[in-house]
């Protein structure tokens, strides 16, 4: 197995690295851990995203030089890279759109733009396209790339990031972003002159901008958050434990052929119709499915005739009922109903020393509390843990006729 980081060895941490442990475990391990390589489509969003920015950047740079680009020009420039750059293997996921439709898009956010901002001397450009690493008080790093980075004539400085997605980004989640809001601790650490701090999202797609700000003590709580993050997961892999998170994004990830999750899935449906039917694992499934739903199904006679016995034995007044080798006896008892207001039951047990007697341990509220590293230390190591099997039986899309 390899290790990636180790528990004290400092390692470069980034927004993307932490939100994909916290999207998947099992993912970042295959990533970052196991360092898998995976062929990953450049997606039509990806190309017209990397493009914009590059436009972007050429505008502001050109700037830096006292040259202005004309709207004209830049469109052009946009046009030329598409040219050079679209190739046919870029993924179109949304079939009912062409590269065309997403070119002209550029064109639309960059012309917008353009119109918005011209001439552009909003703020001093002091950092475009900006990389570095910001210490974190734990020792790792943190990886800064800020698209825009500005600042007015009051020592305001403004972190901007461009985007391209057609999601609108709202105040709460701007308030509540990651990495914008850690770029400007690095802000913070670098100019000492900074007033405010300014995190703003240019939503190409609106023609919209999203500031938000952060208070200091925000900025520290950030911090401390993203070094328990980190510290997670550095645990997770000292003990290798990176557990596969199922969700939408599975359809997208590119690990999905040798995730423990999806990797039958995926060979399944690339083998030929007769072989697919043939598959071990698809027949096991399909029989003990078949199996599952006839217990349920007779489960539901077996109570249905339960209760019509029951009904049978009230109204002949017997308590046994005789088959050819087999008899039911169905005797009435009286059984406790536990009180609504269990406090003041509890209350009663206590004050009569009968509670020890009466409770017993929640097995699997101990179970959770111990996942979870909610249980005092000297409780957690009087346990010991044993593996187990989770075998869960769930209907599944079906990707193809069988
Ligand atoms: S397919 Fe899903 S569960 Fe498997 S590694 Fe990818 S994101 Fe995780």
């Amino acid at each position: 197995m390899k290790i990636y980081a180790i528990m004290g060895e400092m390692a470069n941490y980034s927004n993307s690295r932490v939100s994909t442990y916290d999207n998947c475990p099992y993912q970042y391990k295959l990533k970052y851990v196991d360092k898998v390589e995976a062929p990953t489509p450049t997606t039509i969003e990806m190309f017209l995203g990397d493009i914009v920015h590059r436009v972007m950047e050429k505008l502001y740079k050109d700037l830096q030089y006292q040259k202005t680009n004309t709207k004209e020009e830049l469109l052009a420039f946009y046009q030329d890279l598409w040219k050079k750059e679209y190739s046919e293997d870029i993924l179109i996921v949304k079939k009912e759109y062409s590269a065309e439709n997403y070119k002209k898009m550029g064109e639309k956010f960059i012309s917008d733009y353009y119109e918005t901002y011209h001439p552009f001397d909003d703020v001093n450009i002091i950092g475009l396209e900006t990389k570095d690493k910001l210490l974190l008080p734990d020792g790792n790093y943190w990886s800064v790339r800020i698209d825009k980075l500005g600042v007015d004539a009051e020592n305001n400085y403004y972190v901007c990031d461009y985007k391209t997605n057609s999601r609108m980004i709202f105040q709460e989640q701007a308030d509540a972003d990651r990495q914008l809001a850690m770029y400007s601790v690095w802000v913070r650490d670098k100019f000492k002159d900074a007033k405010k701090i300014f995190l703003k999202w240019h939503m190409l797609a609106f023609n919209k901008e999203v500031i938000s700000e952060r208070t200091d003590e925000q900025l520290e709580q950030l911090q401390q958050d993203v070094v328990a993050k980190i510290k997670e997961i550095e645990q997770a892999t000292a003990d290798n434990k990176f557990p596969c998170n199922i969700d939408g994004l599975c359809n997208y990830c590119v690990y999905r052929e040798i995730c423990p999750s999806f990797s039958h899935l995926v060979q399944l449906e690339e083998k030929p119709p007769q072989e697919y039917k043939d598959d071990d694992g698809l027949k096991m499934v399909d029989e003990y499915a078949y199996l599952a739903k006839s217990i349920a199904e007779l489960d539901k006679k077996k109570e249905e005739l339960r209760q019509a016995l029951i009904e049978y034995a009230r109204q002949k007044k017997i308590d046994n009922v005789f088959g050819t080798s087999d008899k039911v006896s169905i005797k009435e008892e009286e059984k406790i109903v536990m009180p609504e207001d269990r406090e003041v039951f509890i209350k009663i047990l206590k004050d009569n020393g009968l509670y020890e007697k009466f409770s017993q341990l929640s097995y699997s509220a101990i179970n959770s509390a111990y996942k979870n590293k909610k249980l005092p230390p000297e409780l957690a190591e009087k346990l010991r843990t044993d593996q187990t099997i989770r075998f869960t039986l769930s209907q599944r899309k079906k990707s193809r006729e069988e």
